[in-house]
């Protein structure tokens, strides 16, 4: 593989073998690999004493079978995972997704991503990640709560406060984890607050959380406009889809004076140059649960729905992904650059392919990772932690002043390490240099386990 030095290229080969097929998780090894580069040749240790190779292989994986009964009364089985990558800054913390497409490759692409994003918030959580694939679409709320209560039947013996802390993601919200936590209790008789994140604000749950990946990844960009003396101030943005990431970005480019002219979901995307309505686009996901083409006819005016060509064909200044992974591809994110995009920043999880980041580095545009850009959703659930821990519970202004600094944090550090190790202004060499060093080093310190 080009680009990568001989020791790190050896490692790669290693994980190709010993992941067959695994293609997800293969791409997320080999852009953090790619970065490591300056760190092996200053710091040779690390190589040494096999830190990355060992980071490359999870600690544990769990995977179960979730048999479910739907309305129908037929068994339906589902397959359930838990890849429970790295402990060595705190207990695994990482979404559940529920999509047809999770599969074990998934899960530990998104896992592996999580260990170096958890060390960017500078709290004390390691990286795991899991979930199914169940396809909550089309499915009634009984048959949700039924397939939740089975995952969990199962998932309760792997995790807990000290040991594994789950969370939301791609079909997994708020009232997925309501389910969750019912189960955990009612099978352990334990009100363990601290065993899963994202729960509802009366019942344990965090201000801001909710809001916390789309604000955060929002404040980051923020922090980006700023290191280039601009601001969000009369700014078009397009926002990749309309799930929880992709409304919270909404609603915090629209209170910075930005204005989002476009949104999606898995059917298409709508376009509406005089901003957004992000009520209505409330209403129908959140409420309905319907699809984002019910907004034209609601709206009206000028709004347009289209079901193919691609959502990054719409001129704008920043791009915000926040759907799913490889979703903007080269040829989108030349569309992009050709219409005057200068910042592009990952909500979800590495939703540009390696073409679209390399041909965004070449041209300029201000890049930033996903383990950067959308770490404010895993700090506001390690937020919520504490709370449970405390059994306290903090103000809405409160915990959304912790977000902001947690993310010019982030940012700082991104562009101090970057500068550091011969990348200056690259904030994907230093989200990857930077997440690295402090789960390497206490890797080293707690010994060959
Ligand atoms: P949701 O399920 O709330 O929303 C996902 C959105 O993406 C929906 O609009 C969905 O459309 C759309 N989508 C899913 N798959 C595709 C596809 N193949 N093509 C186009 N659109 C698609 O998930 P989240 O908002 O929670 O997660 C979005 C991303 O952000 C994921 O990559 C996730 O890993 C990442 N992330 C989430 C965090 C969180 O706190 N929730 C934290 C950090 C990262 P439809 O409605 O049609 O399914």
């Amino acid at each position: 593989m080009p680009g990568l030095d001989e020791k790190l290229h050896d490692i790669y080969d290693e994980v190709l073998r010993r992941n067959a097929g695994e293609t997800e998780f293969h791409q997320a090894v080999h852009e953090v690999l790619d970065s490591l580069g300056p760190v092996v040749a200053k710091h040779p240790h690390y190589a040494d004493a096999a830190v990355i190779r060992r980071l490359c292989e999870p600690e544990r994986q769990i995977i179960f079978r979730v048999p479910w009964a739907d309305d129908q009364g037929n068994v339906q089985i589902n397959r359930g995972f838990r890849v429970e990558f790295n402990s060595a800054l705190g207990p695994y913390k990482g979404g559940l997704r529920f999509h047809p497409s999770v599969y074990l490759g998934i899960v530990k692409f998104l896992g592996f991503e999580q260990i170096f994003k958890n060390s960017l918030t500078g709290l004390p959580i390691g990286g795991g990640k899991g979930g199914s694939d169940f396809d909550p679409k089309g499915r009634s709320d009984a048959e949700v709560m039924r397939f939740c209560q089975a995952f969990m039947t199962e998932l309760y013996r792997h995790i807990g406060e000290y040991t594994d802390v789950p969370a939301g993601d791609i079909g997994v919200g708020g009232r997925e984890v309501g389910y969750l936590f019912g189960q955990y209790k009612r099978i352990t008789n334990r009100y363990e607050s601290g065993v899963l994140t994202g729960k509802g604000v009366t019942w344990g749950g965090s201000q801001v959380r909710t809001e916390a990946t789309g604000y955060g990844t929002v404040y980051f960009t923020h922090e980006m406009l700023k290191a280039r003396g601009e601001s969000y101030d009369g700014k078009k943005v397009v926002v990749s889809g309309s799930g929880n990431v992709a409304i919270y970005a909404i609603e915090k480019v629209h209170q910075l004076g930005g204005t989002v002219v476009a949104c999606s979901d898995s059917s298409g995307y709508i376009v509406d140059e005089a901003g957004i309505d992000l009520d209505l686009v409330k209403d129908i996901k959140e409420n309905r649960r319907g699809r984002v083409a019910e907004y034209v006819e609601a709206r009206g005016g000028g709004a347009r729905f289209s079901a193919s060509g691609s959502i990054w064909e719409v001129p704008c200044d920043i791009a915000l992904p926040c759907a799913t992974q490889n979703e903007l591809n080269g040829t989108d994110a030349k569309a992009l650059i050709a219409s005057g995009c200068t910042i592009v920043a990952e909500g979800a999880n590495m939703p540009c392919t390696p073409d679209a980041v390399r041909l965004f580095v070449e041209a300029g545009v201000g890049f930033a990772p996903g383990k950067a850009a959308n770490a404010g959703g895993v700090a506001t659930s390690a937020l919520e932690m504490q709370q449970n821990a405390s059994r306290d519970s903090w103000s809405f202004e409160h915990t959304e002043a912790r977000l902001a600094e947690i993310m010019r944090g982030i940012h700082t550090r991104c562009l101090e390490t970057a500068d550091e190790y011969g990348s200056p202004g690259n904030y994907i060499a230093g989200a990857n240099i930077g997440g690295f060093i402090q789960v390497a080093d206490a890797m080293l310190a707690l010994g060959l386990i």
